[in-house]
């Protein structure tokens, strides 16, 4: 018999709106990883970013003690003490002066330390590790000078914080002793402060190459718990995605209010669906306006008058809350490296495999088989929602029937499941854009 459409489709939609309890079980190893994040440890490498004085990109190279170069060679020693897995490097780049903060031709030099997975498909875990505080200035240069690279710049939140979560994800996951499917690359971004330069040559040079990277996690101001209005709030964090609803970027950030809440389930992952803050920008930007999924990971409160000022010192920094936080990256970037590849659910041209077959009311879903997946699980919601409320678990096979479904009103997705429970992200069948329509007029 034929269930009659609308009215009880949506008694049992309506029964389902709560989250479905999570099939998904804590894997030991990436427990240990987490247990292993030290808030101790933390707060010591701030101290010491801080120790540079300045990290500004306009800062000095050569000395071994001050500035920016001093701060690069730091980062890349502490990387290559971490773990012998972890392949360390500069990413370095010579460039002419440019725009108002570039005043001279310089060297930008990102740090990174990459962890071979099985796959050449990479997972990014960034902050940047350069620092900038404005110096008063004549009232006709807007009243500050950005370009001061000698002045003292402490960076000790904005990207102190950022750069030891990315230092302690990286050591933590090298000494896990797991083996990943994914190729994980812990970087320290250099110009962020001056236009996300290092991001920006690092992922245009990505995408010159082709380099796969499905997920950038990147964490910029991620240490402080109360805000300039004396708001304290230590319990959660912001992650920001860029639209559409569907978006690649807005899967990841559902990916990891989804582990967040399976590891560590009293820290609360808040997504806002923007972008970054009320028109601001960070380096994932530099990813996604390439096409790269990546997510920006915020405290719950900014301190304002903390930012870009030196008063940002160590003293700004909770060590126990960004421990939080790097346990929160840590455990969504371990568990989608540990997953196979998400399932393609588009034909080659593009089209999503998505229809109302058999009846014509039915949704009807296909994707393509994964190497190394045992099950899939699909998802769906009604379209005016923001996450998933029905999933449903099955084996190896590549399409799914949900009779009187309807696929105008709902969006769907399918992850892959690897043999050890681990989910990748949700591939979403995206209604596809429409480009207008020129009507020739006589
Ligand atoms: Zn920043």
């Amino acid at each position: 018999m034929r269930v009659h459409a609308c009215g009880l489709l949506t008694v049992l939609l309506s029964f389902q709106v709560t989250r479905p309890a999570s099939a998904q079980e804590v894997d030991p190893h990436i427990q240990a990883a987490l247990a292993a994040v030290s808030p101790e440890r933390l707060a010591a490498t701030i101290e010491t970013l801080t120790s540079f004085g300045t990290r500004h990109l306009m800062s000095s190279q050569e000395d071994g003690a001050r500035g920016i170069g001093a701060a690069a060679q730091w980062i890349h020693d502490e990387f290559t003490r971490a773990s012998p897995r972890l392949q360390v490097g500069f990413d370095d780049y010579q460039i002419p002066a440019q725009g108002e903060r570039v005043t001279r031709e310089v060297r930008v030099r990102n740090v990174m330390a990459v962890l071979p997975g099985r796959s050449a498909r990479r997972l990014y875990v960034s902050g940047h590790y350069d620092s900038l505080a404005r110096a008063p200035a004549p009232a006709a240069t807007g009243g500050f000078d950005w370009t001061a690279g000698d002045n003292p710049a402490p960076g000790a939140n904005d990207d102190g914080s950022g750069t030891a979560l990315v230092m302690e994800a990286a050591r933590v996951l090298a000494q896990s002793g797991l083996e990943f499917d994914a190729t994980l690359v812990f970087i320290a971004f250099a110009g962020e402060e001056q236009g996300l330069i290092g991001a920006h040559l690092h992922a245009q040079r990505a995408l010159a190459d082709k380099t796969r990277i499905d997920a950038v996690f990147n964490s910029d101001i991620i240490g402080n718990v109360e805000g300039g209005n004396g708001v304290v709030d230590a319990e959660s964090l912001r992650v920001f995605s860029e639209g559409p609803e569907d978006s690649p970027s807005r899967q990841v950030a559902r990916y990891i209010q989804r582990q967040g809440q399976l590891y560590l389930p009293s820290h609360r992952v808040r997504l806002i669906a923007r972008h970054d803050r009320f028109g601001r920008g960070g380096d994932h930007t530099a990813f996604n306006q390439r096409g790269y999924a990546g997510v920006r990971f915020s405290e719950a409160n900014e301190h304002y008058g903390r930012q870009h000022v030196v008063q940002d010192t160590p003293d700004g920094v909770d060590a126990a809350y960004l421990a939080r936080n790097t346990r929160i990256n840590v455990a969504a970037v371990a568990a989608l490296a540990l997953a196979p590849a998400a399932p393609a659910v588009t034909t080659p041209r593009g089209a999503p495999t998505l229809d109302r077959q058999p009846s014509g009311y039915d949704a009807r879903l296909r994707w393509v088989a994964v190497d190394g997946a045992v099950a899939y699980r699909v998802v769906w919601r009604e379209a005016w929602t923001p996450d998933w409320q029905v999933e449903r678990r099955v084996g190896t096979v590549t399409e799914l029937v949900l009779p009187d479904v309807l696929i105008d009103d709902h969006v769907f997705g399918v992850a892959a499941i690897g043999p050890r429970g681990h989910e990748s992200l949700v591939s979403a069948y995206v209604n596809p854009p429409r480009a207008p329509v020129e009507i020739t007029v006589k």
